[in-house]
């Protein structure tokens, strides 16, 4: 699902889920493998995380901008400086520039230019923000959300393009739960102490984000008061994550008609004609339960407190291209509140994320040409295809499965899509205006062309071609409705991919993601949509039943890990990722024995083949995180944090006891050893 705004309700499921602030402190190239990393003092049967991380983590303190500082953050650092390089040199202005250059260096240089910035104030808000202070009625209210959704806002729900669930060639529009500025529904339901605090400080960013827009302190309180109970009204109407996790829990095809009679006192056609969005026979409503909530909001709140929350949206999601003062709220709210950073990230960092954000098919060209070397090409497709083969193989031993459910697996597993660091069409941005002295403008402007973009699929084929990420973005994603696995260029990079490294290493990296997105076809979400990405149930009751017992073993068991304090990891919303966790080690180490072909090299820095597989696994999770960042996460995020991909998986693994020589009764073994895949 691709969805406008800042919130991704997007099915796909990606490697890693970033933050609102993630960018890092400098960093040098790290290796694939760095022996240097590793505890020695720790013993690899009892704790295998410190032991490969131990040294590493000891040695590499969370920079003051970061609120998590793992060996994956270098690389987005290390990114993020080539990046910067880029864009300085685009942002001279030669006289015969590309046209893609003038977009991405002027785009840069508006955004850096933070005494421009400054001086302008609050005149680029006035606009929208008269808009809303005229407002006289709901309809007026109405009006304006149109308005503020055409240029990138989307307040109470989230609107836009889905391919069809059970029709999955076919795009059509998808209304869905959303409207929330905290990161999660329970943040606005749970009665602990930490929570009430919470949302004391929400309260109070709000409020400060008016005064800064210029409302006295008095009626900034009230209308913050008012955002705050009105988003609470909406958190009770929307699903909790676990349950989302269940694609059929979010599949309600419906007409218009219908959803005017749900939600009457919300005028859906006018909204949908004004935004421009295509006729529509039916969309589907993910959460027919969030419609009811719509209505009683716009049928209950006061008109004055709908102004208050329609204008919270546009300040907060405006903020990175206001004045200084509104940035640092801003961070002190979401940066340093929810997520322990100490310090806002320096400028240049801000204006690299924002260019990579706003313009991604421009910068991301000119990525892709700077770092994607030919041989690491050929070998991530080689390692692709190896690990497709080793899943095949893998299909075939399983004694849990009938033919029947293993024939329909095999044929999915054929018809997976790999698409690695390469975009056959790049995006162009030649209709959109850029000014060197406008970042408002430039944001706007950029907003109003995706949205456009958007909208305009709706009723059309899926273009399975399409990027859903930047390519200097370090992750990938495996998209169920499409049936692909995605790398882009950000990740086939060292720790990930190193081209002086062994294969035993890079399949231990980038194989075991390269493996983990594959699992995700197969795994509690991905299993219910067949080759062609449609929901359909091909799996018999027996073959169904008995993968659920596996999953409820990997459930229990990460369940049982303890994140901080007493909070534990919540084992059925990481079981999907847990699950591409394990399958993907499996899948790797199988790829890598076939690829030696029972010719073991020597061992190198001390260790064989299998221990470097498993330390080149382990080292690219090695990661610190702050205490808000960790609760935070428990929260919100279908990943567990680095230690538990790391100990959870060798734990399951027989192949790594008999790498490192454990004894049955060491913790890094573990009893029963889940297996799913
Ligand atoms: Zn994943």
């Amino acid at each position: 699902m691709h969805f406008l705004g800042s919130y991704n309700g997007s099915m796909r499921t990606a490697l890693l889920t970033f933050g609102l602030f993630t960018a890092v402190a400098f960093a040098q190239k790290s290796p694939g493998f760095d022996p240097v990393a590793i505890d020695r003092s720790a013993n690899a049967c009892v704790d295998f995380y410190q032991y490969a991380c131990g040294n590493w983590i000891a040695a590499h303190p969370i920079p003051a901008d970061q609120s998590r500082w793992g060996r994956f953050d270098a690389l987005q650092e290390r990114n993020q400086e080539i990046l910067r390089q880029i864009l300085e040199k685009a942002a001279m202005p030669a006289p015969n520039r590309a046209a893609i250059d003038q977009k991405i260096g002027d785009f840069y240089t508006a955004c850096m230019d933070e005494a421009g910035i400054n001086a302008k104030g609050t005149a680029p808000l006035k606009p929208i923000l008269d808009r809303i202070a005229n407002a006289k009625d709901r309809a007026d209210v109405t009006a304006v959300m149109i308005d503020l959704f055409k240029d990138g806002t989307t307040p109470l729900f989230r609107f836009g393009p889905s391919p069809d669930a059970k029709n999955s060639s076919q795009e059509i529009g998808d209304l869905d739960q959303g409207g929330l500025g905290l990161p999660d529904r329970d943040y606005y339901l749970k009665t602990d102490e930490k929570s009430v605090e919470l949302r004391k400080q929400y309260t109070a960013h709000i409020q400060r984000m008016f005064e800064l827009s210029g409302v006295p302190a008095e009626e900034a309180a009230r209308r913050a008061e008012g955002v705050v109970a009105l988003e609470t009204e909406l958190a009770k109407g929307s699903l909790d994550r676990v349950s989302r996790r269940d694609p059929s829990k979010l599949y309600h095809p419906m007409t218009l008609s219908e959803i005017e009679s749900s939600s009457p006192a919300f005028a859906w056609e006018k909204f949908f004609s004004g935004i421009g969005a295509p006729k529509m026979a039916h969309l589907n409503v993910d959460v027919p339960e969030f419609l009811k909530s719509v209505d009683s909001v716009m049928a209950k709140t006061s008109v004055d407190d709908l102004k208050a929350y329609m204008t919270w949206n546009v300040l907060r999601d405006t903020a990175a291209s206001l004045p200084v003062a509104f940035q640092e709220e801003s961070f002190n709210f979401f940066g340093k509140t929810l997520q322990g950073a100490k310090e806002m990230r320096p400028r240049w960092k801000r204006c690299v994320s924002q260019t990579d954000a706003q313009l991604p098919d421009a910068l991301g060209k000119r990525f892709v040409e700077t770092t994607l070397g030919a041989e690491g090409m050929k070998r991530t497709q080689t390692m692709v295809a190896e690990i497709e083969k080793a899943m095949a193989d893998d299909l075939k031993s399983l004694d849990w499965m009938t033919p029947k459910t293993k024939q329909q697996a095999e044929i999915k597993l054929k018809a997976v899509l790999n698409k690695i660091g390469t975009v056959e069409k790049w995006q162009t941005y030649d209709t959109v205006t850029i000014a060197r002295d406008d970042e408002f403008g430039n944001v706007i402007r950029t907003n109003q062309f995706e949205v456009h973009r958007q909208l305009a699929k709706i009723g059309k084929p899926v273009d399975k071609k399409e990027w859903e990420m930047s390519q200097p973005t370090v992750n990938a994603y495996y998209e169920p409705q499409q049936n692909n696995i995605n790398f882009p260029a950000g990740i086939l990079q060292p720790p990930f991919y190193d081209n002086a490294m062994d294969d035993a290493v890079n399949y231990g990296g980038i194989g075991a993601v390269i493996g983990h997105e594959l699992t995700h076809a197969f795994d509690d979400e991905g299993r219910q949509f067949d080759a062609k990405g449609n929901l359909r149930d091909w799996w018999t009751p027996a073959d169904a039943k008995a993968f659920d017992e596996r999953a409820a073993c990997i459930v229990n068991e990460y369940g049982g890990f303890t994140i901080i304090d007493t909070t534990k990891i919540n084992g059925k919303l990481t079981l999907g990722e847990n699950t591409a966790d394990n399958g993907g080690v499996r899948l790797a180490y199988m790829a890598l024995m076939d690829h030696l072909g029972g010719k073991m090299p020597p061992p190198r820095d001390g260790f064989t083949a299998q221990q470097r597989f498993f330390l080149g696994f382990a080292q690219v999770w090695c990661e610190s995180r702050r205490p808000e960042f960790s609760r935070l996460r428990a929260q919100t995020d279908p990943h567990s944090p680095g230690n538990f991909r790391v100990n959870g998986v060798v734990r399951n693994v027989p192949e790594f006891q008999k790498a490192f020589g454990c004894s049955d009764n060491q913790p890094m073994v573990g009893h029963p050893a889940c297996r799913v895949w």
